[in-house]
């Protein structure tokens, strides 16, 4: 229910019982009106700020910001709006939230307008403070889930390198780039030496663990801007970027030694694995990313041929 105030005026009740804020101020940022949601949030009674500056009571506002922002409201009579996602509060007002809850300050929207005086000229505005607080939060939650969902469906669960499908979609935007850029690069395909083996020897946990080890030691070997991702079971694609397939021969030649000296252990048991790899550099009159990979993929095949535990290169792609 709405009772009126002692001198009977409805407008200053209603303004006080709306849920915003509103602030009337004049050019200069002096407050001429103050309504009750500014005092509760701010503890600020309307005696006490009105002919003050706003700037006085508020150091967390941006005054020269501010003053600038709302430049519209006077030369062009026209309403300003300032957004959470810009800001996430003008007034740094607490969010009266549960202390559990992430926002320890209220998330606001703020609409400014001129107050045009009868013979058309703007001496005044008002403030319009909006809790958007709950909306903020939830479209937060909403974007970080759907960023989590994201990750998941570009991260192979195992191993945490690319999965085949991101993988290739990346490979595919690399390919051009280095195409374009008329840049060395390398693709480099790898495979574990009898891994049949180490599953039936040892149990398919076990196997797991290898390719987990194994992909945490070829991360460890590629530079963060080469693309690393699982392209089978236990088959690996890495794309070494801004590198001839002579820089790229000592990376395979580190991890195909890492990998041989890798002790894996599970349930007590220690196992040891070799790797096979296959380089080629991306070739001027390449076709298609994935005729580049194919030549990866054909000295892999070479590797494991003459012997494995050893990385070849794609004859066609030698100077
Ligand atoms: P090669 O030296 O010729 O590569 O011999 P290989 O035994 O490694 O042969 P191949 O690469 O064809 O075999 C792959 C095996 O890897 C078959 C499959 O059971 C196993 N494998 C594939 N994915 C996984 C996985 O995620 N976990 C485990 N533990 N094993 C896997
Ligand atoms: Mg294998
Ligand atoms: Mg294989």
């Amino acid at each position: 229910m709405i009772s009126l105030n002692q001198n009977g005026d409805l407008s200053a009740v209603l303004l006080d019982s709306i849920e915003a804020g509103i602030v009337v101020l004049d050019k200069n940022f002096k407050v001429e009106g103050w309504n009750k949601f500014m005092e509760n949030h701010s503890s600020i009674v309307p005696k006490s700020i009105i002919g003050t500056s706003l700037f006085e009571h508020f150091p967390e506002i941006d005054e020269k910001w501010l003053r600038l922002k709302s430049n519209p409201i006077f030369n062009l009579k026209s309403p300003v709006f300032i957004i959470w996602e810009q800001r996430q509060y003008l007034f740094k007002f607490g969010s009266n939230r549960p202390i559990t809850c992430e926002a320890s300050f209220m998330y606001q929207n703020v609409t400014m307008f001129p107050l045009v005086s009868e013979t058309g000229s703007v001496d005044q505005f008002c403030m319009l403070v909006y809790d958007v607080t709950d909306q903020a939060l939830s479209k937060i939650g909403m974007d970080r889930l759907n960023d989590e969902l994201k990750t998941a469906s570009r991260i192979d669960g195992l191993t945490g390198l690319f999965n085949r499908r991101y993988w290739q979609e990346r490979f595919e935007y690399s390919y051009k780039l280095a195409k374009r850029q008329d840049k060395a690069s390398t693709a480099m395909m790898l495979d574990i030496d009898h891994f049949k083996k180490v599953n039936d020897t040892y149990g398919h946990q076990a196997g797991d663990k290898v390719i987990q080890m194994l992909s945490a030691l070829i991360k460890r070997c590629v530079r963060e801007t080469d693309l690393a991702g699982r392209y089978g079971g236990e088959e690996f694609a890495v794309i070494l970027t801004d590198s001839s397939v002579e820089k790229a021969a000592i990376v395979a030649e580190r991890i195909r030694r890492l990998a041989e000296r890798l002790v894996v252990e599970h349930e007590g048991q220690e196992i040891m694995f070799t790797v096979s790899l296959g380089l080629a550099q991306l070739d001027a009159n390449s076709k298609s990313s994935m005729a580049w990979l194919e030549k990866a993929d054909q000295a892999l095949y070479e590797a494991k041929e003459t012997g494995r535990n050893k990385y070849c290169i794609n004859p066609l792609t030698e100077a």
